[in-house]
């Protein structure tokens, strides 16, 4: 007989934005394996659990995935309640199949737990429907990163066919991004704002796709998205309106 590992979605940074089944497997958790993005308040809803950082943080060095598989399939042995927390959604850039696959593949049971994406928590934070009636009917989630010995991403036809563009892990290439848009056709004075750090202390920077690497030069170094669309539009008055915790960056 093995434990169960949840897969848990940990929201995008805001400890209230985790959902009640998240807090109560982790008040349940005999072991957490948790990403670098994962908030401290968080963790500590695992008093009786032993903690481990597995983390991935773009650009950094981050522990292999087949070496975390490994650990998950060996605490599932060992352990009833093995909690897998990832940063946002656990099914969005999280590489979350290959742990499934992996655990199933063992025979391991495996039960994912949704969580609010860095995406909704970006709209929010700029208080900007992503769908807009008779404006926006699509939405689309995209990552240029693709790994080493992948298919080149196909983010770009898909940003392409979308009304609204939220694209994840692009901050750090943002000129090429926007070079890349604008070679494909998007106009250069499409809507953009980069979002850094959403739901915690959200830096908003809006403008233009044009303006784009500019913007992205402003960021931190905390994790940060870019949305694209003509839903952004008004965004800049809008964020004036947002939560007091949100402010503009320019
Ligand atoms: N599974 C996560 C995404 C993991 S990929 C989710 O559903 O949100 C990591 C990327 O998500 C980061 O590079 C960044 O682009 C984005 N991200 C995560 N948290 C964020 C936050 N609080 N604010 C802005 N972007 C965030």
């Amino acid at each position: 007989m093995s434990g169960t590992v949840y897969l848990v979605g940990a929201g995008p940074g805001a400890a209230d934005l985790l959902t009640l089944r998240a807090a109560r497997l982790l008040g349940e958790a005999d072991i957490v394996f948790h990403d670098a993005l994962v908030p401290p308040e968080i963790l500590a809803l695992a008093p009786r659990a032993e903690k481990l950082a597995v983390g991935k943080r773009s650009g950094r060095r981050s522990t292999a995935q087949r070496f975390i598989n490994k650990r998950l399939a060996d605490a599932a042995r060992k352990y009833r309640v093995v909690v897998r927390l990832k940063g946002g959604d656990p099914l969005l850039f999280g590489r979350a199949q290959e742990e499934i696959d992996f655990l199933r593949a063992q025979g391991i049971a495996v039960e994912v737990v949704p969580g609010v994406t860095a995406a909704l928590a970006a709209g929010a934070d700029l208080g900007v429907s992503l769908t807009q009636r008779g404006l926006a009917r699509s939405v689309a989630f995209v990552t240029p990163r693709a790994g080493a010995n992948e298919a080149p991403s196909t983010w770009l036809q898909a940003a392409l066919a979308a009304d609204t563009v939220v694209i994840y892990m692009g901050a750090g290439e943002a000129a090429a991004i926007a070079h890349a848009l604008i070679t494909a056709g998007k106009r250069p004075a499409t809507p953009v704002a980069v979002i850094e750090n959403a739901s915690i202390e959200a830096r908003i920077a809006p403008g233009t796709l044009a303006e784009l690497p500019a913007l992205a030069a402003q960021l931190s170094g905390g994790p940060a998205l870019i949305v694209l669309g003509e839903v952004l539009r008004n965004a800049a008055s809008a964020t004036q309106r947002a939560t007091p915790r949100t402010r503009l960056a320019r």
